[in-house]
């Protein structure tokens, strides 16, 4: 299991996404990657094998990336070699939601299958895709997203800390976990979601742990957690000099 990073903002994300996966770097990876949303709702994705460092040159070969919104992770692989198709951060095939993901999940071959049998085409061999796709089927049925991410958590069995993009809302991660850390980090115009409080400390000492079967919705201003019911749910933060006795 290893590393994920999130950041909503008004600065460009990429920076503070490789930031956080910089500090991240102690916990061992084989592949890194970010996704950010622009504005206008496209996911820009960069993504590979090897250490942060050839993300980075990547992203100086490339394109600007231009968004205030991103996820990042480093990969410890599980499911699949570690090369560029199966690095973090997963998107569904009509590019609507880009997905990291740490932890396992366990019935990945049987939603697969059932996706694939839908005519849906996976680019990767991890059982990380398969939240991305079946995300991203659940809502092209009816454009909710909530609704469809209840969906997908009901339907995955085994560990996870996610964090989601979604083309049609660039100003929200949202952040799901069971069996794997997720916090959420308050900063000042910004806030993010990190896998370990050692990512975010140089933006931020206010945090909320989330617990097993609690999702978030952060955008730059707003922090809301909800239950498996859809309830929305009260928090504490946390301040950092508390962390040890976490
Ligand atoms: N099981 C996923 C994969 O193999 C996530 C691994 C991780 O936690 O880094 O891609």
């Amino acid at each position: 299991m290893c590393g994920i990073i999130g950041y909503s903002g008004n600065n460009q994300a990429e920076r503070y996404l490789i930031d956080g996966l910089r500090r991240l770097e102690y916990r061992g990876y084989d592949s890194s990657g970010i996704a950010v949303a622009s504005s206008s709702g496209t996911l820009q994705i960069k993504k590979s094998k090897g250490r942060l460092s050839v993300l980075e040159e990547q992203i100086a070969n490339s394109e600007a990336i231009n968004g205030t919104v991103g996820i990042g992770h480093t990969r410890w692989a599980t499911h699949g070699e570690p090369n560029d198709a199966n690095a973090h951060p997963h998107i569904g095939q009509q590019k609507k939601i880009a997905i990291v993901h740490n932890g396992i999940i366990e019935n990945y071959l049987e939603i697969k299958n059932y996706l694939i049998n839908k005519g849906i085409v996976f680019n990767s061999e991890t059982d990380t895709e398969v939240v991305a796709q079946l995300l991203e089927y659940y809502y092209a049925k009816n454009s909710d997203i909530m609704a469809a991410l209840y969906k997908v958590l009901s339907r995955i069995r085994g560990a996870y800390a996610l964090g989601v993009l979604c083309s049609d809302h660039p100003d929200k991660i949202i952040a799901a976990r069971k069996d794997a850390p997720l916090l959420v980090g308050y900063g000042e115009d910004c806030n993010f979601i990190a896998s370990d409080i050692t990512a975010l400390l140089e933006h931020t000492r206010t945090v909320s742990y989330m617990n097993d079967n609690e999702i978030a919705v952060i955008t730059s201003d707003c922090v809301k957690f909800y239950d498996m019911d859809q309830q929305e749910i009260e928090k504490r933060q946390k301040a950092v000099k508390e962390l040890a006795k976490h």
